[in-house]
């Protein structure tokens, strides 16, 4: 018989006031505007990246101290006459400055031309200071030096939604995809639509779509409507080429007039590139991002590069036959448009799932669901900066100015 005293102590599953699913630009930015706004609750911040930044990250590597490198948003745009406030807070600390880059247009003939309307290059242009990622960093760092508890948990996915009815209303259990108690929330927010979405069943095979699941248990109107809006985004998804160069054929990429240089539609239609990238490193090196065209990545849809997060955080199974042919075609073509080399690069491909949300998004009306005590933020939101890192930071802000009264 086993002794009562002798069963392993069961940890209780921690309580907060809010948890945030996802450290990306919005879950970020949620939690220094409720900070901004004097609300000192408990916030849990749950991310499966192993840090912050989701699709404006920064990538780094244990075996080599010198590579970062910016392998989504190389930029953000802020096109609102009135910024979001967050944007002041975080240029004033020096935690992202004015893009200070040049960015030109090529087409089809390989013509060079000033920057064209892509929806990211107008308004005016910032970068995180020293790498996208300060952007997020930038962003938790102000939320801490406001005070109140935020704890982090990095490579953490988030798999099962359990909200719990109460006398007291609605409260939210978080498991991971072992079926464990994480947290325990009185309010939840997701900051990005996995959860809310089929592709978790598609890519991934899930059997159910999580938020679906928790709302038929509230029976909130409300949120049956957010989730179904939310289910039925499609999203444009990016294959990227990340290409390190050593500092011999650096020379030439550092050497170039342009530090973004942006496909017009004929071109793309000639390489299967969008957008390219080059980013200096501080020894010398390069590393050149080569994002693929909306026309390539739907060609390509079931490949996933090994070191995607899909690969690495969520089980999908990459083919590496495929991913050396799409990495190839990449190389083939970036080399083709410059006409320069890369010889000694080190290749990877990163493919983003559901880079850029389609068109229409969730109606803002939705991003608060009061009765299930449940909020949305992210890019994924309708209006201005609808698929930027703009409508991340506003989203975020809009939803703190709602959710503060509630909480
Ligand atoms: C290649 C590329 C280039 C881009 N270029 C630009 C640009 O030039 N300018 C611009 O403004 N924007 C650009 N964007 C878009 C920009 O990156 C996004 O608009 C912005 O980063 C979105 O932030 P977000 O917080 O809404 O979402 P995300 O960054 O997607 O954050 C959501 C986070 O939630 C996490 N998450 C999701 N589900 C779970 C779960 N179940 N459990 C735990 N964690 C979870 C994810 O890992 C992610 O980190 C680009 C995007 C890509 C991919």
């Amino acid at each position: 018989m086993v002794m009562p005293w002798s069963l392993p102590l069961a940890s209780p599953t921690p309580r907060v006031d809010l948890a945030i699913v996802g450290a990306g630009v919005s879950g970020c930015a949620l939690a220094a505007s409720l900070r901004q706004r004097g609300w000192w609750g408990s916030i849990d911040l749950l991310e499966i990246g192993r840090g912050p930044g989701g699709r404006a990250a920064t990538r780094t590597s244990r075996q080599d101290d010198g590579l970062r490198i910016n392998h989504g948003a190389p930029l953000f745009n802020i096109r609102a006459q009135t910024p979001p406030a967050l944007v002041k807070a975080l240029a004033q600390r020096g935690l992202i400055r004015p893009f200070s880059g040049s960015i030109q247009s090529l087409d089809a003939q390989r013509r060079l031309g000033p920057a064209i309307a892509d929806g990211f290059s107008d308004g005016s242009l910032w970068q995180g200071a020293g790498g996208m990622d300060r952007l997020c960093g930038g962003l938790l760092d102000l939320a801490a030096e406001q005070g109140g508890a935020l704890n982090r948990r990095f490579g953490t996915l988030v798999r099962h939604l359990r909200p719990e009815r109460s006398k007291a209303g609605v409260s939210w259990t978080l498991q991971d995809a072992s079926g464990a108690s994480v947290v325990e929330a009185r309010w939840l927010v997701l900051s990005g639509t996995l959860l809310a979405h089929p592709r978790g069943r598609q890519v991934f095979g899930w059997t159910e779509i999580p938020l679906e699941q928790a709302a038929q248990q509230l029976a909130d109107p409300q949120l049956s409507a957010a989730q179904a809006q939310l289910a039925s985004i499609d999203a444009q998804a990016s294959c990227n080429l990340l290409a390190t160069l050593p500092q011999e054929s650096a020379q030439a990429w550092r050497a170039l007039h342009w530090d973004l240089l942006q496909c017009s539609p004929t071109a793309q239609e000639r390489w299967g590139l969008r957008r390219i990238g080059v980013q200096p490193l501080a020894d010398g090196r390069c590393v050149v991002v080569a994002e693929s065209s909306p026309a390539f990545s739907a060609a390509h849809l079931d490949v996933y590069g090994s070191r995607s997060s899909a690969a690495q955080l969520l089980g999908a199974t990459p083919e590496p036959t495929a991913e050396a042919q799409v990495l190839d075609a990449l190389r083939e073509a970036l080399i083709d448009l410059t006409g320069l080399s890369l010889t000694g690069a080190q290749t990877q491909l990163m493919r983003w799932g559901a880079a850029f949300p389609i068109d229409p998004g969730l109606d803002p009306n939705h991003r608060l669901c009061p009765a299930s005590a449940i909020g949305f933020c992210g890019d994924s939101l309708a209006g201005d900066g609808f698929g930027r890192i703009e409508g991340a930071l506003s989203s975020a802000e809009a939803l703190a100015e709602v959710l503060v009264p509630q909480l």
